[in-house]
């Protein structure tokens, strides 16, 4: 393992991934430290983090906890700092070792930028930046030496059924998919589809974005196009299969007709794990796994009719340029307003796809066109939904 101890900067440290990340990081006190901790604006969890973990550094998006922090924080001990210019500036000149972005959504952009400018190895959790930016993100880390280790289970699996394998080698990737809480539920069904029973998921516990996702299968066609940016698999050889006991958390198929699968417990706690101890492992306790109990895994095909979305992300990385930025800028409006009860379910993935035919396009973004093409899709969804 590591010769001496990881300072861990986590951008989100008070939602789901941020949480379960430093349960591990105060469980392995020798092997790492929290360096740099964020959110947007939950600073009461943000200053209890801060008295547990010490960390050098915290930076938090609102004035009334950044005033609350500065407050009530010993100075000595760790700098506050507001907003994300400031962030982007720190990440740049940070000493760190690993920048974990648990952050959720477009959020995330830039601070990964600037951590991958300066050459720091990222765990990337945050798969709406590559979603938005895969091309250039994926360039920038050639070009700036930076690895990006994937948090994300099924990403997580890819990466270790590849370890020893060469990427001309792959045939085929296989995603595997829980189906979310809909995976029954009949097409004329989804009207009644209330908040509740989309934020119900089966296997995962997570923050609120994601598990909407997972209720429309966004997610899957997010990770689709997250698969495609880190391991350079043409979508047509990336396939999706539904599994709903989520034990298999993806599968390779090489050229000779061998397939590998990495199986493992529903806990995100495996793949940090992974990431932060990539390429070694760390011996850690988790819950004792019984095939017995577990006793059948089962598949079935995604249906893109009901899931619409699905057939959406395939479509983007087809397009290309800034089609996903769109995809996901649509999204994230769209999502917030089914959460916030402005739009149902349906009314959720239609806004969607017809922000997606009136969004603006350009075929080899540079990221002043992303950032603006991210802004006007917000715009337009915005108004879908709310000037009829
Ligand atoms: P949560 O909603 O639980 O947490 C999000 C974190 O981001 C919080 O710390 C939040 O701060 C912070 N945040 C939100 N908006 C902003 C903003 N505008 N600026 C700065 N910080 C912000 O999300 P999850 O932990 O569930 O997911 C995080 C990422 O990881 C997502 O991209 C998700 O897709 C991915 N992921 C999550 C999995 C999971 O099991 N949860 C599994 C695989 C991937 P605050 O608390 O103040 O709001
Ligand atoms: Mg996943």
């Amino acid at each position: 393992m590591y010769n001496k101890k990881q300072k861990i900067a986590i951008l989100g440290s008070t939602g789901s991934i941020g949480v379960q990340s430093l349960e591990i990081i105060k469980q392995k006190p020798s092997l790492f430290s929290a360096h740099l901790l964020t959110c947007n604006k939950n600073y009461m969890l943000l200053y209890r983090q801060a008295l547990d973990f010490n960390p050098k550094y915290i930076v938090i998006n609102c004035e009334e906890g950044y005033r609350f922090l500065s407050k009530n924080l010993n100075k000595e001990k760790t700098i506050v700092l507001l907003g994300e210019d400031s962030l982007c500036k720190l990440i740049e000149e940070l000493d760190c070792d690993l920048v974990l972005t648990a952050v959720v959504g477009r959020a995330g952009l830039l601070p990964t930028i600037a951590a991958i400018k300066s050459g720091k190895k990222i765990a990337l959790a945050n798969k709406e930046t590559l979603v938005i930016a895969g091309e250039l993100i994926m360039s920038l880390a050639k070009e700036y030496n930076a690895p990006i280790i994937p948090v994300d289970s099924e990403h997580s699996a890819i990466l270790q059924c590849l370890v020893g394998e060469k990427n001309k080698n792959i045939s085929k990737l296989i995603l595997t998919a829980s189906g979310g809480p809909f995976l029954n539920c009949s097409k004329s069904d989804f009207k009644n589809i209330r908040v509740e029973d989309a934020l119900k998921h089966p296997n995962w516990s997570m923050g609120n974005k994601i598990t909407i996702d997972s209720a429309t299968l966004m997610n899957k066609g997010f990770e689709l196009i997250e698969a495609y940016w880190l391991f350079g698999v043409h979508e047509k050889k990336i396939d999706i299969v539904i599994h709903p006991q989520s034990i298999i958390h993806s599968l390779v198929e090489f050229i000779d007709g061998s397939i590998k699968a990495q199986l493992g417990l529903p806990s995100m706690t495996i793949p940090i794990l992974y990431a932060l101890s990539y390429p070694d492992r760390i011996n850690y306790p988790i819950e004792d796994f019984d095939l017995a109990k577990i006793q059948s895994l089962t598949f079935l095909n995604p249906d893109k009719t009901r899931f619409p979305h699905l057939r959406l992300a395939y479509e983007c990385l087809a397009k290309g340029g800034t089609y996903a930025c769109s995809l996901n800028a649509a999204n994230e409006i769209a999502v917030d307003a089914f959460l916030n009860k402005q739009i149902s379910f349906l009314g959720m993935i239609r806004v969607v796809e017809k922000s997606l035919e009136k969004s603006i396009f350009v075929q080899n973004p540079k990221i002043e066109d992303y950032l603006c093409v991210d802004f006007e899709t917000r715009k337009i969804a915005t108004q879908l939904i709310y000037k009829k």
